[in-house]
């Protein structure tokens, strides 16, 4: 029997998918970024509206310079985990800038936002504790989730009082429970109710982990998150993060007041068992967190684009999530309708991310569209403007919805 048996049905969807010669959208390439915004895909100048790249810093001259001087000064590897000898001065200099930036005391850098949930939550959760998850965690809340062996309790999305409901039948068992909430959900760009969580956390006891992936350089006067947004710092125990997204790099980080998370240092696999970002990656991180902080200007434009996006796609019969947010979905009804969307939207010129079940919330196929601080109003006006032809095209422009 051929050992890729088990995947005969994965294939067969991705037949499906790419059917009629339409393209594999999990298989895009950018040729080659231009700019932020604006990428070459198919030899062809592409807006991009789907990169996470929220303050479009992985373009910043100062963030470039930064990797360059620090490769010419250090090389561009470590060669070795953070137990080993793979931690130098600059990984330790970032850890302090982070706390300092996260009034936290102690941070721990991963090699990626995707290890640094593995390593938080399956080294804080072990398996005589209770993990309750949001049913629309990301993929790396689960797989800590399944490395830590807790027993895990989820709860309706977004729903304080369905956890408060199950965190008060766990009354009386030993074990820490551990909540794990996002700051904004990656799939419909939809905000935690975070003031909500942080009353539950308080009344029952538990500790709760904040997984900002998605807001920090985005929400909150200075960028730091949801929980600065709503007032509720003190409450959350741990803040999860990526470099990945609104500072354009690559890694990820867990800050605490807790004492206890350098002791994690020592027993979290996915920290250990893995070499360290390399010197230019931590350099240019710096430089584009100075860049966060400074220029708070990148997270009011980035909102007015997202407004601007998601009223003009609403505008266009498009049905969306209620909130304008950086992360604005076009959530539609069947499968064949959202490949055949996706890729005429890239035929005529803009880059989306395609979202599928199940992957996705209540099993709607998503074209999952990210902004930037850095597009120009008449990009996001393009954007808008060929996703209007292409449901026109479709057939399938609903209703305006009023505002
Ligand atoms: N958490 C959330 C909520 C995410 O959306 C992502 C990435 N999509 C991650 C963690 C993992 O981050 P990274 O891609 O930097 O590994």
């Amino acid at each position: 029997m051929s050992i890729f048996s088990k995947y005969e049905g994965l294939s067969r969807s991705l037949s499906a998918v790419t059917a009629g010669g339409g393209r594999n959208p999990f298989d895009v390439v950018i040729e080659r970024p231009i700019s932020s915004t604006v990428g070459l895909i198919e030899g062809r100048e592409t807006l991009l509206f789907g990169t996470n790249n929220y303050l479009g810093l992985s373009q910043s001259p100062a963030a470039i310079e930064a990797a360059v001087e620090a490769a010419r000064k250090y090389g561009v590897g470590t060669t070795g985990s953070r137990i080993a000898n793979g931690t130098q001065g600059l990984h330790r200099q970032l850890e302090a800038r982070l706390a300092a930036f996260f009034r936290r005391r102690h941070c721990m850098v991963f090699s990626t936002g995707y290890q640094a949930n593995l390593g938080t939550i399956s080294a804080l959760a072990g398996k005589d504790d209770y993990l309750l998850l949001d049913a629309d965690s990301h993929a790396s809340i689960y797989d800590g989730s399944r490395l830590g062996h807790a027993q895990v309790i989820r709860f309706r999305h977004n729903d304080a009082d369905d956890l408060r409901k199950r965190l008060r039948r766990l009354d009386g068992t030993p074990g820490a429970k551990l909540i794990v909430v996002e700051g904004i959900y990656s799939m419909m760009g939809d905000v935690v109710p975070m003031a909500e969580f942080a009353q539950v956390k308080r009344e029952t006891r538990a500790w709760l982990l904040a997984d900002e992936a998605h807001s920090v350089g985005v929400m909150g006067e200075h960028g730091r998150g949801v929980a600065e947004a709503d007032g509720v710092e003190d409450d959350i125990d741990f803040v999860v993060g990526t470099f990945s997204k609104s500072l354009g790099t690559v890694g990820g980080y867990c800050v605490s007041n807790h004492d206890g998370l350098d002791l994690i240092r020592l027993c979290s696999r996915p920290y250990m068992f893995t070499a360290s970002l390399p010197p230019e990656v931590i350099a240019a991180t710096m430089a584009a967190l100075d860049e966060l902080e400074n220029r708070p200007e990148l997270r009011h434009q980035l909102m007015d684009n997202a407004r601007r996006l998601h009223a003009g796609l609403n505008a266009a019969g498009l049905r969306t999530g209620p909130q304008a947010s950086p992360v604005v979905s076009v959530i539609l009804d069947d499968v064949e309708q959202a490949v055949t969307f996706w890729n005429r939207l890239l035929d005529l010129g803009v880059y989306v991310n395609l979202s599928l079940p199940p992957a996705t919330p209540d099993q709607h196929p998503l074209l999952r569209t990210s902004v930037m601080a850095t597009h120009t109003p008449a990009q996001v006006d393009q954007a808008v403007s060929v996703f209007a032809a292409v449901a026109g095209e479709l057939g399938i422009n609903r209703a305006p919805v009023s505002a």
